[in-house]
């Protein structure tokens, strides 16, 4: 299986770039950040306790969005592998992860990771809650906690999965084709 972990700041391109290497590699995208819109828009229990943070920027507990993959993963056994988007995003995240993927005997293959620097996030960031409406998009303050969670909470998963002989980073900044031929560049050399 080819599992892989898209790694990076909100607004780094994540979501624009699983879309193509779902179709490229056969992959079942894994959004923790779509399925907790969807809960929202659904108005469930965990989607009204869920969107209190969401619209703070704050990151969701981990119980929350682990038992979330572990039913996404398990909804999908004939998957020819996954692509995890905005998840893992703490290092209990990530444990949590290989041992679900232990489990089916299989594991991560990469954390592929788009780098971009701040200025240019908080730029495409509120550009993007012009048009997408999205409430944790159109407001600075929440746009800098978003980041400040993402520096304190997340960004050490580089160590985490450096250390796993996993780690792989790719520049955000370009055109979707280039970032795009990038990362498909790195996933062929690990898979050919
Ligand atoms: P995203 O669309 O990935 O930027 O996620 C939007 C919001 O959903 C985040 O700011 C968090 O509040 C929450 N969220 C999404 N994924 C996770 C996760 N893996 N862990 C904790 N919170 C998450």
């Amino acid at each position: 299986m080819l599992n892989l972990v898209l790694f990076g700041p909100p607004g780094a391109g994540k979501g624009t770039q699983s879309a193509h290497l779902i179709e490229k590699y056969q992959l079942v995208h894994l959004s923790t950040g779509d399925i907790l819109r969807s809960e929202v828009a659904a108005q469930t229990a965990l989607g009204l306790e869920a969107k209190k943070l969401m619209d703070a920027g704050t990151l969701v507990p981990d119980a929350v969005v682990i038992g979330m993959i572990s039913s996404k993963i398990d909804a999908n056994p004939k998957a020819k592998g996954f692509i995890f988007d905005g998840f893992p995003r703490t290092i209990a995240q990530a444990e949590a992860l290989d041992t679900l993927l232990q489990q089916k005997e299989t594991a991560i293959s990469m954390m592929l990771a788009l780098e971009v620097d701040n200025e240019e996030l908080t730029k495409r960031l509120l550009l993007r809650g012009k048009d997408s409406g999205r409430p944790d998009d159109s407001n600075e303050e929440i746009i800098k906690n978003r980041i400040n969670e993402y520096n304190t909470k997340t960004a050490p998963l580089k160590s985490y999965y450096t250390g796993q002989g996993k780690f792989s980073a790719v520049p955000g900044i370009g055109s979707i084709e280039t970032i795009f031929a990038s990362l498909a560049n790195a996933i062929d050399a690990i898979t050919v």
